[in-house]
């Protein structure tokens, strides 16, 4: 080989050397990016996911406390294996209010006692909120949760669980819905008219007409 040859393979080598490093930074860089990716699925599937085995009994008694969005708003995860069924891509328009107890003998205000009477007639709102203010989720606002029945809003349409969100106060008939539970009630109302594009935030009684009567003695001048 002459000077010129060898000048030629050393240029040829480095190149190489050179492609092949650019290479390998590429990769771990892409490699570390898929595991941020990853992370942040498990991290959006631990807290969101419906799959069976977070729907599970264990969960019902056990609530994990989670901060929803930024706002501070504290929500129990208490997802119930019954009375939704799962959607996706719906859209969300309306909220309604309702109130009910735990008439199955026991402590009427009893949280687990309320969730069992409403497996007992497969049905669920997405929301509950104890006399205390506890706010619990029961089912994903993707969902289409069985709250509203046979009903209709102003505008006419009706199978109204297809786009709304049920929320349910605990209080008996006689009762009145306490401070807590108006602060809480407006707290997570002002959370889901920023998720959400709401028109109407009505009464079971408003949509169902003569059907029912809840929510009951509520003060709609306290709704903000
Ligand atoms: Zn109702």
């Amino acid at each position: 080989m002459n000077y010129k040859t060898k000048l030629l393979v050393a240029g040829i080598v480095i190149f190489i050397l050179a492609v092949a490093s650019l290479l390998y930074i590429k990769n771990a860089g892409s490699k570390k990016a898929e595991i941020r990716v990853n992370d942040q699925q498990v991290q959006i599937g631990g807290s969101t996911s419906d799959a069976p085995k977070d729907t599970s009994r264990s969960n019902l008694d056990k609530p994990s406390i989670t901060d929803a969005k930024s706002n501070g708003l504290k929500i129990q995860d208490k997802p119930v294996d019954f009375g939704f069924k799962p959607a996706s891509g719906r859209i969300i328009d309306t909220i309604v209010i309702h109130s009910t107890y735990n008439a199955m003998g026991g402590d009427p205000y009893s949280v687990d006692g309320v969730i069992a009477e409403y497996k007992s007639y497969g049905v669920s709102p997405h929301y509950l909120i104890d006399r205390d203010g506890n706010i619990y989720r029961l089912v994903e606002d993707k969902n289409i949760a069985y709250h509203a029945g046979i009903s209709r809003v102003p505008d006419g349409r009706t199978n109204v669980n297809d786009f709304s969100l049920g929320i349910e106060l605990i209080e008996k008939d006689t009762d009145h819905p306490t401070d807590a539970q108006y602060a809480s009630l407006n707290a997570l109302l002002a959370q889901l008219k920023g998720e959400y594009k709401i028109k109407y935030v009505l009464g079971h009684d408003q949509i169902a007409p003569g059907r029912k009567t809840d929510p009951w003695n509520f003060d709609w001048n306290r709704i903000r």
